[in-house]
């Protein structure tokens, strides 16, 4: 079916700003830096949340759903968003949260994104730390058949394998803003980095490219799943985005490119290079990100121009994915 026969809701303001990096571009010697900023997408303080959601909740609509219920990490930008699109569409929204990154004290659990958790009315309910996608999901399930034994009409948003990869079509959009504004600015594109983790930002993206007839490389920077799983992943849910929209064939193995080197110690952890990253693009561009996703992904992006893997004389383009409310969840990492 063609992307514009999918039910859809607007919620993201778009197009979000294209901009020059020129104080890490001149910091790290090149290549020339850019910055695609999905963290301007608005819908309570932005992220790439906003254009996946579109999807979801226009199906939601198009289903005659009361209620929204989704599962994810304590500090899951993407909870907080569903709480508001679920609001602002005068729906209820149920959420529940994953003890999933080990050892957190209480400002992860109570500021940042909690906290608009709270402010924008989600019943939030909890899961342990041990649950696997599978058993978060089956847990949410659990949470939608009360909401219909109370005679609610619960839409669940799943982002395990075993549901289709609807998020990744707001992402085809987005691919064709960063075209015609790179083309707008005279600049060939040589590469796009982009935080990759249910990898449906990083597929939506690859996706829109290749329909538009662009070969530009899209990088996914891990932050959830080592590279080889990622890979794997990326390449399935592309596949499954291709024959949703009837393009099958569409992405190849030869599309799908991660690098995990910035991975470690795991999700939802940052260490030395995020932090500095982190730094590095508040101190030189005013830009905020995240431990958990943006800063993982411009520390992945560093990393492969200090070694030369992105060579100076490259143009390329950072897709900052927000995040930024998270910041006040992990204060203490900034002491
Ligand atoms: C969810 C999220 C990501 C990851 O996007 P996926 O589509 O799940 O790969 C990246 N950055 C931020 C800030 C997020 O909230």
């Amino acid at each position: 079916m063609p992307l514009a026969d999918f039910p859809r809701v607007r919620l993201a303001h778009t197009p979000t700003p294209f901009e020059p990096m020129d104080g890490l571009t001149k910091l790290l010697g090149g290549p020339r830096l850019y910055v695609k900023r999905d963290d301007c997408t608005g819908l309570a303080m932005g992220g790439n949340k906003a254009r996946q959601l579109e999807f979801y909740l226009g199906e939601a609509k198009a289903g005659d759903a009361d209620t929204i219920l989704i599962t994810g990490a304590v500090q899951s930008n993407y909870l907080r968003m569903a709480a508001a699109a679920a609001a602002k569409l005068g729906m209820a929204c149920e959420i529940q949260h994953e003890e999933r990154v080990p050892g957190m004290g209480a400002d992860y659990h109570s500021s940042g994104n909690v906290l608009l958790d709270r402010v924008l009315g989600a019943t939030i309910h909890t899961c342990p730390g041990d649950a696997d996608e599978k058993a978060a999901d089956a847990a949410l399930e659990a949470i939608a058949g009360d909401v219909r034994a109370r005679g609610g009409r619960p839409y669940v948003i799943h982002l395990g394998e075993d549901h289709p990869p609807l998020g990744a079509l707001g992402y085809i959009d987005a691919a064709r803003e960063v075209l015609d504004q790179a083309s707008q600015a005279g600049l060939a594109m040589d590469l796009i980095v982009v935080p990759s983790g249910s990898a449906l930002t990083h597929v939506g993206m690859l996706i829109g490219l290749r329909l538009a007839g662009s070969k530009v490389p899209v990088l996914g920077i891990c932050v959830r799943r080592g590279g080889d799983e990622q890979a794997d992943r990326v390449l399935r849910r592309a596949s499954e985005v291709a024959d949703m929209i009837g393009k099958p064939g569409l992405i190849g193995a030869e599309d799908v490119w991660v690098d995990d080197r910035v991975l470690a110690p795991g999700y939802g952890i940052a260490n030395d290079e995020t932090l500095e990253a982190i730094s590095l693009a508040a101190r030189h561009e005013g830009l905020l990100l995240d431990p958990v996703y943006s800063g993982k992904a411009l520390a992945g992006l560093i990393g492969l121009v200090r070694e030369g893997v992105i060579a100076p004389d490259q143009t390329v383009v950072f897709l900052h994915t927000g995040g930024t409310p998270a910041l006040f969840g992990y204060q203490s990492l900034f002491g």
